[in-house]
Order: structure tokens, then sequence, then C-alpha cells
């Protein structure tokens, strides 16, 4: 039995059979299997794929380009053809019974080496050749080993370096029950999704891909952030115990359905939902929550191969309209980039995605698809309320531009005779630092705010919300944080803009009472939390939340923060709520 401690990122226990992923773009762990025959065929049929791959290439380059041009890939044809390639790689599979990948990786280092030590500058530009057609034949093959996935039976938990967020929103479609990932954050959106589907997840693990074998016996602690290879029986049992009473849990908040969250003193506060798929809203509404804060509506992207058409995304929204039946609805325009969609496809990825051209930019980089994506929320918007909110904006002009658009499409839709509504508010994530000091300039200029504390933190700490190895950073108790949080909802009250909190800190039961404390009656949250925390909110009262609001704005450290927030929750929840201890 061994046992992995990472990032608990997604509630919940999963007890099953290992999956292990790798990733073309990092090193591939010695891995050994039982039937090294099966490794000899996957590894057949990726040269084989590899060589097509090449032959379609190499014509399709003669054709556009010249003989010349073509020559680059007659190497790679060449060097695929030469056994001294191929054979150590078939022997190291067959004599020490490694897989596939680890054999093809280990074998192209050699070669690259050879090149790279070579004293003719001609062998020596020959490396980036080598590592090109290396990683062709390990796209093959782990392409090949992923859409296993879709024939696996029963209860697989997905190991892997990490994951896109596509790569996870395609497990909706598999019989995924958890995963584990050595990288990546609590606030990374493949984190995100995965509360969405309601997997238990734990992420920063760092090394299991390196341990852990296909088939192996696991269990993920989504709670506590463990991951366990080859537990004993005792552990076994206790887990299964465990996982048992939670559910049993778990049927007894359904009463909570009916129950507004209103505090002791009587003031409501506000609990909607965030979504990434309509489907999503039904949980929302089992749970009586008060609509969506928040529809991540680039979501809509990560399991489809193309950009949504007007048409797709209409459909979608008039979905949710429906589903609502009334309550909030907050469309928020594609956040696409950093990690979310455009790298993994791109041609040359960006040096620095999270600062680079992501949510706003992007959009006004690419009119034609906010035009479409604007045309598509405005024609729903004839069929029920809705209100739109522009991510990332940092600058007024950005916001400018945007609401120009808008009128664009509107007048566009006037012209054409299509319905639509025009009294849509719109609004604009505060998520970056700039946006947060200038609440009150911003406050002029739209009808709400929603503050977008993952963002935010990661924008103010200067740390990487993806980023295992600085997670111990980022942190939502940071003063500094609290602080933003504070001028935006004063900014807000002085200039009578609705604001509310959509980051995770907001599904955050320890965070509850400050967050009314700031001021904030309106929180969006993940849909598993709302009864969570209707339960904290009907505990408790304004004063107590403003009398804890004003002590932690007396601390200057993060850790006084955190711990403060602790003993105030056990205080309040001695036992604490819904096998969610304090501890
Ligand atoms: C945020 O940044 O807090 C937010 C809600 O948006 P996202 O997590 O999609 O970046
Ligand atoms: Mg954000």
């Amino acid at each position: 039995m061994q046992v992995f401690r990472g990032i608990p990122v997604s509630q919940g226990i999963a007890i099953g059979r290992a999956f292990v992923l790798d990733d073309v773009r990092q090193h591939i762990p010695r891995r050994t299997v039982a039937n090294p025959a099966g490794e000899l065929t996957r590894l057949e049929s990726a040269l084989t794929a590899s060589r097509a791959d090449l032959t379609r290439m190499r014509e399709q380059a003669e054709e556009e380009l010249g003989t010349e041009a073509a020559k680059i890939f007659a190497f790679h044809q060449g060097m695929l053809a030469d056994a001294s390639l191929t054979n150590p790689i078939r022997e190291r599979i067959e004599q020490d019974r490694v897989t596939a990948e680890y054999a093809v990786q280990e074998q192209f280092r050699i070669i690259a080496d050879m090149f790279g030590g070579m004293s003719d500058t001609a062998f020596r530009t020959k490396v980036d050749d080598v590592w090109d057609l290396h990683h062709r034949v390990l796209r093959h093959l782990i392409g090949e080993h992923d859409s296993q996935l879709d024939e696996m039976q029963g209860d697989v938990i997905v190991l892997a370096g990490d994951l896109t967020p596509s790569q996870t929103a395609a497990f909706r479609t598999k019989s995924v029950l958890g995963f584990g990932t050595d990288m990546g954050g609590k606030t990374s959106h493949t984190a995100i999704f995965a509360r969405a589907l309601g997997i238990p997840a734990v992420v920063g693990l760092e090394r299991i891909c390196e341990v852990a074998d296909d088939g192996d016996q696991l269990i993920v602690d989504g709670e506590r952030g463990v991951i366990i290879i080859d537990p004993d029986e005792d552990t076994l049992e206790e887990y299964r115990r465990h996982a048992k009473a939670a559910e049993a849990y778990a049927l007894t908040l359904t009463e909570l359905a009916d129950l507004d969250p209103v505090t002791t003193d009587g003031v409501r506060i506000e609990i909607m939902g965030n979504i990434e798929f309509p489907s999503e809203i039904e949980m929302i509404q089992r749970h009586g929550g008060d609509g969506v804060g928040l529809f991540r509506t680039e979501f809509l992207w990560l399991t489809s191969d193309h950009e949504p058409t007007e048409e797709e995304q209409y459909d979608y929204y008039r979905e949710c309209i429906e589903l609502v039946e009334g309550k909030a609805l907050t469309i928020r325009t594609f956040d696409l980039g950093a990690d979310k969609y455009t790298q993994e496809r791109a041609m040359n990825p960006e040096r620095n995605p999270f600062l680079g051209c992501r949510s706003i930019r992007y959009c006004l980089q690419n009119l034609g698809m906010f035009k479409r994506q604007l045309r598509a929320i405005l024609r729903a918007s004839a069929h029920g309320p809705l209100k739109v909110m522009f991510p990332l904006v940092t600058n007024t002009l950005e916001l400018r531009q945007a609401r120009m658009i808008f009128h664009d499409v509107m007048e566009d839709l006037e012209e054409e005779g299509i319905p639509f509504s025009r009294d849509i508010p719109i609004g604009m994530m505060v998520e970056v630092p700039s946006a947060a000091v200038m609440a009150a300039t911003f406050a002029k200029e739209v009808d709400f705010f929603s503050i977008g504390t993952n963002d935010l933190i990661q924008y103010t700490l200067a740390v990487d919300r993806t980023n295992e190895r600085v997670a111990s950073l980022y942190s939502s108790a940071h003063p500094a944080v609290i602080k933003l949080i504070k001028e935006v909802v004063r900014a807000s009250r002085r200039h009578g803009v609705e604001v509310s909190c959509c980051g995770e800190v907001a599904s955050d039961t320890d965070a509850t009472m400050l967050l009314i404390g700031l001021g904030l009656r309106r929180l969006s949250v993940t849909p598993a939390s709302i009864p969570y925390l209707k339960r904290v909110v009907r505990s408790t009262d304004i004063e107590t939340c403003e009398r804890l609001a004003r002590t932690v704005g007396s601390f200057d450290s993060e850790r006084q923060v955190t711990s403060y927030l602790r003993d105030q929750f056990k205080k309040h929840f001695p036992d604490g709520i819904g096998g969610r201890s304090a501890d």
C-alpha cells in the first residue's frame, strides 16, 4: 500500500482500477506491463500510422511546395524504416517488459544524443527532426491508449501528469470514477470541471504516475487530497464505510432545498450556481438555488471539435432560459485562452498564456466569433430574462469596445427583424487587480460586477492557479485579496451597482461569514455546495459576520486569517457540516 498526498479539488471517494495516461509533452515514466506482446502490437500499429502520416505529408508538400521542401519528410521516413532505431525498441519491450511509450522515448533519446554529440553541424541540426518524429509516434501510442478509455468496463480512475479541461470534459461520456494528476492547482479549470462532474479528484500529486501501473487498485479521497495505491483490506473497508455515510448524509441535505438562505436576523442571501453546461442547472434547481450566477460558455467548445455555431449556441442559451424557470441566468461571454482550449490547439502556443491573449482580449481579436455569440445570446433573450458579462476586463477601453460590439449586433438584429430584449443588464467580471482598484470608475459603465476570485488571487499574488509548486502561496485569505474584495463591494454600493462573487472562495464554507461580513449578498457557487452554504447562512446573523470581517481586516498575514476563519467555523459548527468536518 502506498499513500500519495496532493491537493484536494473535488469531494468524494472513489474506489477503482488505475488507467494511466501519459503525455507527449512530459517525461514518460518507466512502467512495466504483464503483456509485452500487447505492447509490441501497439508499437507496430503506431509505426504504421506514423508512416502513413509521413507519406501523406510528403505527397502534400511535394504538390504544394516542390520536391526540395518534401525532403524533410524523406528523412523522417528513412529513420522509421531503419531497423537500428526500431529493433532496440522492440527488444526493450520484450526484455524489460516496459510500455511501448517508455521504450520509444528511451530509444529516441539515445538517437537524439548521438546526433547532438556529432561534430558535423548538419547532423546536429537533425536533433529537432528526431524529437519531431518521436512526438509523432508517441501521439499515436498515447492517442490509442486514450481511446481505450471508451472501451474500459467498470470502475476506472484516470491518473495523468496533467489533464486539460477538454480531456476532463470528455470524461462525461466515459466511465471515469475519479482522477489524480501530478500537476495542477485547486482552481485550475480541470479541477473546476471535476467538481462540476461530481467526480472525486486530487491534483498536485507530483509523482504518482511514475509509480502506478494500469490496473492497480486505487482509492481517491477527494476530501483529504489522498490517493492510495494497492490499499490493504482494512483501509478499503474503512473507505467503503465512509463513502456510505457521506451518501446517507447527502440525503439529509435535501430538506434544505425548500428553505431560503436567510440569516437569523432576516437578511436574504442569494445563492446561485456556476455552470459549464445547461445540464448542471438541474442540480441548482434541486438544491433550491437562485439560478445561474455564472455560465462558463467557453466549455461548450471543450467537448466539440469546432466553434459552436450561432444556432447551436442559441439552442443552449434558450435551453438554459427554460431550465432556470425565470430565475437569474448570467451568461459570461467566451473566456477562452490561458488553460482553456486555445493553447492546446494553437500552432504557436503563447509563452505566457495567463498573461496573454485570453478572455475579452481573445474575443476582441476574433470579432466574427464574438459577434456570433452575442447574436445567439440576444436571440435567446427574446425567450426570457438573462444577463451578459465580459471576462477579464482590465481597462475601460475594452469594456467600451465590447459594449459597442454588443450594440452593433443589436442593430443588425433589428434590421433583420429578429426579436430580442433591449433590457439586458451588462456586467463585468472583476478578476484582475486593475479592475478591482478602479471599481468606482467601472461602476459608472456597468449594471453589475461579479468578483472572480480565482483569477483575482492569481494576478494579485503572482501565483499561477494551475501550478502545484506554488499552490501553498495561492490563498483567498491573503489580506491583499480581502482588501480588494472589500473595495469592490464598497464601490458597487456607492454607485448602486449589483455585486456578486463567483470565484471558488464563494463555495468555501469557511469563508461564507467573511464574505457576508464584507457586504456581499450574492454568491455564485459550485451547485453541489448550495445546501452547505444554506446551512451556514441560516445559522448566522449580519452583525456576527461584520464583526468577524472587522477582525479579519486587522490581520496582516494569510495564516492569521486562515486559522481565525477555521476557529470561527469550528466554534459555530463544532460537528462540521455535512461530512465536511472543520478539520
Ligand atoms: C474566476 O476567475 O474567479 C472565475 C469565476 O472565472 P474562471 O474560474 O472561469 O476563470
Ligand atoms: Mg476567471
